[in-house]
């Protein structure tokens, strides 16, 4: 699909206003609120720099964000809009902060709250997957809370700019956060696929838990020393933190953190774990969207 017919009609201006609040920035981007002018709905839109990335590269995150706007832990994407400099993403506002700043302020969490995060973190994941779709930069700074109260909080996964479609030729391209970056993703950059998002997951759901890194359980190594753990899934339970947490939270984070990918868990199977699948709850129904 060519650029132009991806995005909305008319300009950003037209639509909306622009607001002081900077959400965050990134690499190649800056997120800030804006308010939609029709409804006075408070919105997020991410300005990207054009002349940082490709029409190619665009063109695919435009379409994905696009077709993925019906889960409800995924941010939904509102309107695109391009300018001669600028690329214009209007998606939903997700007001908690990220998941990172929650984990930083408030310590591990419980079980029951890991599990909750953990059940919809892995329902976006899937939903992604089924649609041919590896997220392939979780980290807790890319999952957004709806609230600041932990116990209202739902998530929300973001930043899909290294989201890339996969294909039956494998993805090409080294990237990510080595810290949550699954071993084939260094040692066979031609042959990643879908998994390396469940090894993620494994890395978060152990950070939710306990609140320190697996393999880098200081947080002082180099990225030479990290990455001799992750390649030999150097990581244990032996901590004191681990004595109160279930088998069955162990059980999924040693099926997750699998150095084969084809004997890692599927996103589906991740779901369908007892750990996530035994403690069903209704949905929030403060939640928005
Ligand atoms: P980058 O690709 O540059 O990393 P992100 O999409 O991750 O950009 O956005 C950077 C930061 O901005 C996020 O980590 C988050 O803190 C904030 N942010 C992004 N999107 C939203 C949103 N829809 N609502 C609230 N905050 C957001
Ligand atoms: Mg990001």
């Amino acid at each position: 699909k060519r650029l132009s017919q991806l995005c909305s009609k008319g300009t950003f201006e037209e639509k909306y206003q622009i607001l002081d609040e900077v959400l965050g920035a990134g690499q190649f981007a800056v997120v800030r609120t804006c308010r939609e002018k029709s409804s006075g709905k408070v919105r997020a839109v991410k300005l990207i720099e054009r002349k940082r990335t490709s029409q190619e590269r665009l063109g695919l995150e435009i379409d994905m964000l696009m077709r993925l706007r019906g889960h409800p832990n995924i941010v939904g994407l509102y309107d695109v809009f391009l300018t001669d400099t600028e690329v214009q993403l209007v998606t939903e506002l997700v007001p908690g902060g990220e998941l990172f700043e929650h984990l930083v302020s408030n310590g591990p969490y419980s079980e029951a709250e890991a599990a909750r995060f953990m059940r919809r973190i892995a329902s976006a994941v899937e939903y992604l997957h089924r649609n041919h779709i590896v997220h392939r930069d979780l980290k807790p700074e890319n999952i957004l809370l709806t609230s600041h109260d932990p116990l209202l909080a739902d998530v929300k996964v973001a930043d899909f700019g290294l989201a890339r479609m996969y294909t039956e030729s494998a993805m090409q391209t080294v990237c990510g956060t080595w810290a949550y970056a699954a071993p084939e993703v260094r040692n066979d950059p031609f042959g990643y696929g879908p998994k390396v998002d469940v090894w993620s997951m494994g890395v978060i759901m152990y950070v939710l838990l306990v609140a320190y890194h697996p393999f880098d359980t200081t947080g002082k190594l180099s990225e030479d020393e990290l990455w001799y753990k992750i390649e030999n899934g150097m990581f244990d339970f032996r901590d004191k933190a681990w004595r109160k947490i279930s088998e069955e939270a162990k059980d999924l984070i040693d099926r997750m953190l699998v150095l084969d990918p084809e004997k890692r868990l599927s996103a589906e199977e991740v779901l369908a774990h007892p750990w996530l699948s035994g403690c069903q709850q209704p949905l929030n129904p403060l939640s928005p969207r």
